[in-house]
């Protein structure tokens, strides 16, 4: 099977994912081998390849917003059949008996592992799953509009639901990447009214199509004060800003797996009136089912681009570049 693996972390620009042809896996008795159809990119894959994140295993391959086609269950496998749709997200396995684990925050574990960091993930023809871990999907879902969902939508709506807002409130998103534009969409859906900042003239243009109430640079323009806001951008100099333009206690959710420092607060001006701040960190199961059954009723509309497994390099020097609106996808021949 033709891979994308990564050797050594370096800068995406010396193109450090290396195309080669691997043996097909052989699937363990609780695992899945899946034909992989399309694979979303993530600016996580981005912090693996370029070294903002520790590299755990090597090689790698990265990936881990997988839509395939299960080919070979493992003999203990009850739930999917062969040729039944599967989804495969960054959550990989949980240790199933932890504090966490038993109170509905596996996505805390200490005991977790995720897939395209501890184990080989999408960017293949082939990949493995747990069964425990993979998502029963639709027959008649567009693969490649639906593989974002399985990151940008399932940690995005873990930070969509960390706002607590509901009809009538106001949410301000700042960036507008793959998880920002899902979630403007669920946000519009229920009611909420969605500023949006953004620098790049194509994610501002994109986020007035997708509905957006609001569109601008800064927060200081602002027409009306949010009462929760979430930081989509790894840039931890936005925290000040975004707190500053907040209702009184309002709530600054935070969902990068990786964000720059976050320079000093100042105490009236960016936390005093019992404004909160809270991270998000990965996703439970319950998380991925919920975003997976809310996209397809609205339904979501994914924006794509698309290149080939072989292009994984360019496609993610894209994503780092900002020059991709919506999700960037890599899909099989
Ligand atoms: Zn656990
Ligand atoms: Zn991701």
């Amino acid at each position: 099977m033709r891979v994308m693996a990564l050797y050594q972390q370096s800068d995406i620009h010396s193109k450090p994912l290396r195309s080669e042809e691997w043996e097909l896996p052989e699937p363990l008795d609780n695992e899945i081998l899946v034909r992989v159809q399309a694979c979303g990119i993530c600016r996580t894959d981005l912090h693996i390849i370029e070294g903002d994140l520790p590299l755990v295993k090597t090689p790698i391959i990265p990936g881990h917003q997988v839509i395939g086609v299960a080919v070979k269950v493992g003999k203990n496998c009850t739930k999917i059949k062969p040729g039944n749709k599967v989804g495969i997200a960054w959550l990989r396995k949980t240790c199933g008996n932890c504090n966490f684990c038993n109170n509905g925050l596996e996505n805390l574990c200490e005991g977790s592992i995720y897939t395209g960091y501890h184990e080989h993930g999408g960017y293949a023809e082939f990949t493995l799953v747990k069964e425990a871990y993979s998502y029963l999907l639709p027959d008649n879902i567009d693969d490649i509009k639906s593989a974002p969902l399985l990151c940008a939508g399932i940690i995005g709506y873990r930070a969509w639901k960390k706002t607590k807002l509901n009809s009538g409130k106001v949410l301000a998103i700042y960036g507008f990447g793959a998880s920002a534009h899902i979630i403007t969409q669920i946000a519009k859906s229920k009611g909420v009214v969605v500023l949006v900042v953004s620098r790049a003239k194509n994610h501002q243009q994109l986020a007035k199509e997708l509905g957006a109430d609001w569109v601008g640079e800064s927060p200081k323009d602002f027409p009306l004060l949010p009462h929760s806001s979430i930081i989509f951008a790894p840039n931890g100099e936005i925290v000040p800003l975004a707190l500053q333009y907040l209702q009184k206690g309002g709530r600054l959710v935070l969902a990068g797996i990786y964000m720059s420092d976050i320079p000093p607060l100042i105490y009236e001006k960016h936390l005093f009136y019992e404004k909160e701040i809270i991270s998000v960190t990965s996703n439970t199961r319950e998380d991925g089912i919920e975003l997976l059954k809310e996209a397809f009723e609205i339904p979501v509309e994914v924006h794509v681009e698309c290149a080939p497994l072989s292009e994984a390099n360019e496609l993610l020097l894209k994503l780092k570049e900002g020059k991709i609106n919506g999700s960037g996808v890599l899909v099989m021949s």
